[in-house]
């Protein structure tokens, strides 16, 4: 009933304890954020040595939040990809050697499907549902028509919108990651630039967000050379507004194809206030009967509660992992 969860994908070094798979008894995060914003992005030589320097102290840092000890415990969960396979690999050992010592199964967890099962801390998931990705590596449509089963409908063909966002702020001069800034300025400018909306028309669930960079890049530039004024709070706008646009259409559109009881928004991006207003205005006009779930916004970006979420399912399944259990840095919901 009660699972220690490891989640060390990227650059959060998390550890949660979870009761029954939908009561957080600790969920502690070290960010390493700060180690990361002078390169403008993740190292990840970097992200694993603090992995490491964090783990233990993470771990215990849990268990005393939770008032747990080891052999309380029915099960270790954790994150074995996609990510940065240094960083997976931290995790990974840890979790084995913590599952060794106390003799407890080894649950593998994809990292994705532990953003989703954040929403599952909201209200329990309800199947079939559509579940809108949106992270700093990922953006997707998945279609689940039961638990453990995930069919990507559609993904972008590019950036993933986390990505845009946070290559956006750089030109901006923002610091990394960008996404939280970039959505408060938005929301004191307008869309004024008008950027393209890449895809929104297309018979499909796809997106793409590399040419909305570009055309951003562009008019910066553009206005640079010719010594014109930039509003800042207006191209944040106008930015927001193309991202929030496409992402809102086609999932919307998904929903009315594909029979759904649920719409879940989760990963990084489903932190994002325009984003979170916008779908939840439109599934209450527009999607009769669905109900829409997002994670509150400390669970949508890493943290390992989301991991101890999905593993308590894998659990139920009997889907162990041996001590042969290696990252795998590009899994896909298909290999589970
Ligand atoms: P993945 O989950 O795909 O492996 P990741 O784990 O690095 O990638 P997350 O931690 O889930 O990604 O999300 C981080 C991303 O979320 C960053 O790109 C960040 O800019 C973005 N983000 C965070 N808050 C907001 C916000 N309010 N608006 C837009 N983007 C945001
Ligand atoms: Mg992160
Ligand atoms: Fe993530």
């Amino acid at each position: 009933k009660l699972i220690l969860a490891i989640e060390s994908s990227c650059d959060e070094t998390s550890v949660a304890v979870i009761e029954n798979g939908d009561t957080i008894l600790s969920n502690v995060v070290a960010s390493q954020v700060k180690s990361h914003q002078r390169f403008g992005g993740v190292v990840p030589e970097v992200a694993s040595r603090h992995h490491v320097e964090e783990i233990t102290l993470c771990i215990e840092e849990a268990l005393a939040e939770a008032d747990v000890k080891p052999d309380d415990l029915g099960a270790v969960g954790v994150t074995y990809g996609p990510g940065l396979v240094g960083a997976l690999l931290i995790g990974i050992s840890a979790a084995k050697a913590f599952a060794w010592a106390h003799d407890l199964p080894l649950i593998p967890v994809n990292h994705m499907a532990g953003h989703i099962y954040a929403a599952h801390f909201v209200e329990p998931l309800q199947f079939p549902l559509m579940a809108l990705l949106v992270s700093g590596g990922h953006t997707e449509l998945v279609y689940m028509r039961e638990t453990g089963s995930f069919e990507i409908i559609g993904e972008t063909r590019d950036d993933a919108a986390g990505e845009a966002y946070d290559k956006v702020g750089r030109v901006l001069g923002l610091t990394y990651p960008s996404g939280k800034e970039i959505d408060e300025l938005a929301h004191l400018g307008e869309d004024t630039y008008h950027f393209p909306r890449a895809m929104m028309k297309e018979d499909n669930y796809d997106f793409s967000f590399s040419g909305l960079k570009s055309s951003f890049i562009n008019t910066v530039h553009n206005a640079e050379q010719r010594n014109e004024e930039l509003i800042v709070k207006d191209l944040a706008a106008s930015f927001q507004a193309s991202v929030i646009d496409v992402l809102a259409d086609k999932t919307i559109r998904a929903c009315k194809e594909y029979p759904v009881k649920q719409l879940v928004m989760a990963g990084g991006v489903a932190a994002n206030i325009g984003l979170r207003d916008r779908l939840s205005k439109e599934v209450t006009e527009e999607l009769q009967g669905v109900t829409f779930i997002v994670p509150p916004l400390r669970l949508c970006g890493d943290n390992a509660a989301m991991i101890g979420a999905a593993a308590f399912v894998e659990a139920e399944k009997a889907h162990f992992a041996d001590y042969h259990l290696n990252a795998d840095p590009s899994l896909s919901f298909t290999t589970i």
